[in-house]
């Protein structure tokens, strides 16, 4: 990685804390002609930035539609892109003018929201999924638009991790570091940094690591654990600076309610470490096949950003392979042509796919549904 690459992350990250929205409507990648391949996004100014470097040196059309300002998989999952909105930038953006084809590739994080069925409905247009990261882009265009099986599923690396991490750190130090200096003094405000930074890093580095059982346990458990190590870094600069100068109980309390403040931030579950909010509380919800329904048009393996999906060849109807992986994001359910695909309760209820269609009932929404009796 370079050093320009490094201060582009950094550029991006903190570009990142003050998201908003880009311009919607058809922008010209190179110098494209009327066969130029046509490719959606959503306007989250970040998202169309990185479209813009992943299609460098292709002559393309990207299509940008109207996203609220928010990534393409949340604002799907939170019912803000749908294919109203693919419908919409597709009539209104000229592109029906420039282009003699009438293909579009769409995002496939965009499949909670967007219905490729209606799209074509009511424009003619035939859309394909693209791969579910945008770096695997430019790949995907040079084979022909041809998605490969390890295109379509979601990793969290790293550094992306990180990132998210800064995102959330950042703001979080500042309030933390500035309230404790007021409060407590020069010292404590310094305690802070690591114990926020502990705090806040440490569930998303470990990620991928956590797979400790029930979900609930899992949350409890890394929480507890990076509380605990953020906690004793924390306590332990304290008692170091201490040592120069004695530290009051007052600067002690203090360290303490802000931990506590902080460890909410998680548990209110606005971050990616909670799969879906439908799994609320002690029901949550698994992913759940109707067999007799499944005809084996294989529509939600395209989709699955989690590989949890598979054909089984021997019976042509599809199979649920790794269940344990779901993040209940919906999107299978929301493709599936026959509705055979639903969620169900641990405490027996079902939610089908109609009521997964009209509510989109995860991620950014923040919502949750009465199933009825
Ligand atoms: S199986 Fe789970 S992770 Fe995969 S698409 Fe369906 S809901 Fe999303």
């Amino acid at each position: 990685v370079s050093l320009l690459d490094g201060l582009g992350s950094v550029r991006d990250i903190v570009l990142g804390l003050f998201p908003h929205r880009a311009a919607t409507g058809l922008v010209p990648i190179g110098s494209p002609g009327p066969d130029a391949p046509v490719l959606l996004t959503g306007n989250y100014t970040l998202t169309v930035r990185r479209m813009k470097k992943a299609l460098a040196g292709f002559d393309a059309w990207l299509l940008v539609a109207n996203s609220k300002g928010i990534n393409v998989w949340c604002a799907a999952g939170g019912g803000h892109l749908t294919h109203h909105d693919v419908i919409s930038v597709i009539r209104t953006s000229g592109i029906e003018t420039r282009v003699e084809h009438r293909d579009i590739v769409l995002p496939q994080l965009a499949a909670t929201g967007v219905e490729p069925k209606i799209v074509t409905e009511r424009t003619g247009w035939q859309s394909r999924w693209g791969p579910a990261r945008l770096e695997d882009l430019p790949a995907f265009l040079e084979r022909g638009q041809r998605v490969r099986k390890t295109d379509r599923f979601m990793h969290f690396p790293l550094r992306e991790r990180l990132g998210v991490a800064a995102m959330w750190g950042v703001p979080m130090l500042a309030v933390a570091a500035s309230l404790l200096a007021w409060l407590g003094g020069w010292r404590v405000s310094v305690s802070s940094v690591p114990c926020v930074l502990t705090l806040v890093a440490g569930p998303f580095v470990a990620l991928p690591w956590l797979g400790l059982g029930p979900q609930a346990r899992r949350r409890f458990v890394s929480l507890a654990l990076f509380a605990t190590a953020g906690i004793g870094v924390g306590v332990g600069t304290l008692a170091l600076l201490s040592a120069l100068t004695p530290a009051s109980s007052a600067e002690m309390t203090a360290v303490g309610l802000i931990l506590a403040a902080l460890l909410s931030v998680d548990i209110a579950g606005t971050t990616p470490w909670y799969p879906s909010t439908i799994n609320t509380g002690r029901n949550p919800a698994t992913i759940e096949l109707v067999e007799d329904r499944c005809t084996g048009s294989a529509e939600c393996v395209l989709v699955c950003p989690r590989d949890v999906l598979a054909m089984s060849g021997r019976r042509r109807k599809v199979e649920i392979r790794r269940p344990r992986q779901c993040i209940q994001c919906g999107a299978c359910i929301v493709q599936c042509p026959e509705d055979a695909l639903r969620f169900r309760y641990r405490s027996g209820e079902v939610v089908e796919a109609p009521t997964i269609r009209r509510t989109r009932m995860n991620m950014v929404g923040r919502r949750t549904i009465v199933v009825p009796e």
